[in-house]
């Protein structure tokens, strides 16, 4: 789809637009589980993918269609499907799509949860490869003939390394496999996978999107850029009922939001939609914001590294600057070994000790004492994770406000 208006005003008037009930700006909060017909032909029509309609909110609610058609717009994508978390729209997508005769390639920089779910599938008879997706030749060499699907992040939580964006989506198109890029660190504010060629594009709305730590949510996108008419593990009901176009996307929505029952809430949908209409101004800012902070950092002596993309010692700083519009609000550090971890974090008054991302508020956690605690010494190592670093999601404060509160607690 061609955006003709601007990215805010797009999301702005998204659902006046539709003309919702009685003229109201938002897309009323619909709360009935299920519908009903007076024509039975019409529930039967729903169901065999005839008319689009909805039946059972687990797997539609015109709300929640409502922040999907949002979120498609920002992406410049086909359709999207949303569920309860972004943990959900990646496993349920998987799930829909993937046999077990096939072979997956995935990022070995990976959000933790992420990583679990997939060391899960790996436990079930998956197979799945990681790979350092910072380079197309490591991804390449292992490519083999039944390779599915390729998953990759924009910029990996919390070590901020950049997969090979341009050249994977080259490879995968070549080879018909499924491009599955995880947009949530980026946003589709900063970044649009469709421009690398991704099929499919994963977010947490719960980071960024929504953008206020007040509601959990997660989408998938089909970018229309993936040929499904020749996808092996298309159901053959499906086959014959829908525009081969939306294949993967229905499989997604009726197998997936089926399936795993992850179905987002239409009061959380609401909340997310709200929230996304400032996505533009955040992004702006909290990039303003993390850009200066992680300057001012990067000159501490009691810091030892700051790993963020906008600064230009950073390895994949050109690429990031050619394929995004800012570097965004994820920021991890190392302090100098003179500085206490725990002490220091105790020390921001500001900075909320928190395990999210994606906030108005800067947040801070240890990263290998948390979130990526249970994976162990090793696999933390071949990720890039020392034991002390912290992992920073920067917010909207006043820069000022934000730089004083880290050069308090840096004081010896
Ligand atoms: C948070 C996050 C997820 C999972 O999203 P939830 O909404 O917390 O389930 C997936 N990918 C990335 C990159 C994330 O940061």
């Amino acid at each position: 789809m061609i955006n003709k208006r601007g990215f805010t005003t797009t999301i702005l008037h998204s659902d006046r637009l539709k003309k919702p009930e009685h003229g109201s700006l938002h897309k009323p909060v619909h709360t009935s589980v299920t519908y009903g017909f007076d024509d039975v032909q019409d529930l039967v029509d729903i169901f065999q993918n005839k008319k689009s309609g909805f039946a059972y909110s687990r797997q539609g609610n015109p709300t929640v269609a409502a922040l999907e058609h949002k979120v498609t717009q920002m992406e410049n994508g086909l359709a999207s499907v949303a569920f309860s978390t972004g943990m959900a729209a990646i496993s349920a997508t998987i799930m829909a799509l993937i046999k077990k005769t096939d072979h997956v390639i995935a990022s070995s920089y990976l959000f933790g949860n992420t990583r679990s779910v997939f060391q899960t599938f790996i436990d079930m008879g998956l197979d799945i490869t990681f790979v350092d997706a910072t380079s197309v030749k490591n991804v390449q060499n292992e490519l083999r003939g039944n390779t599915r699907l390729i998953f990759v992040e924009t910029i990996a939580n919390p070590a901020t390394q950049i997969a090979d964006l341009e050249n994977i989506g080259e490879l995968c198109t070549q080879n018909g496999i499924i491009y599955m890029v995880d947009n949530t660190m980026t946003s589709p504010r900063l970044f649009n996978p469709v421009n690398v060629k991704a099929s499919l594009v994963i977010n947490s709305l719960t980071k960024y999107i929504g953008g206020h730590g007040d509601a959990l949510g997660g989408s998938v996108t089909d970018t229309g850029l993936y040929d499904w008419q020749n996808f092996p593990n298309i159901f053959d009901g499906f086959k014959n009922q829908v525009d081969a176009k939306v294949l993967g996307i229905t499989q997604i929505r009726k197998k997936g939001l089926r399936d795993s029952g992850g179905t987002l809430s239409p009061e959380a949908a609401h909340t997310i939609s709200v929230g996304s209409e400032t996505l533009a101004l955040r992004m702006e800012r909290i990039s303003n914001n993390a850009l200066a902070l992680a300057s001012y950092l990067q000159t501490h002596p009691g810091i030892n590294k700051v790993f963020y993309p906008g600064l230009t010692n950073h390895p994949q700083h050109a690429l990031a600057s050619k394929l995004f519009l800012q570097y965004g609000g994820l920021m991890s550090i190392e302090l100098n070994d003179r500085i206490d971890c725990f002490a220091f974090l105790n020390k921001l008054k500001l900075v909320v000790k928190s395990s999210n991302l994606g906030d108005t508020r800067t947040l801070a956690i240890p990263v290998a004492h948390t979130i990526f605690n249970e994976l162990g010494v090793v696999k933390r190592s071949e990720m890039g994770i020392s034991d002390g670093m912290i992992r920073l999601s920067i917010g909207i404060e006043d820069i000022e406000d934000l730089i004083e509160d880290f050069k308090i607690a840096l004081e010896l």
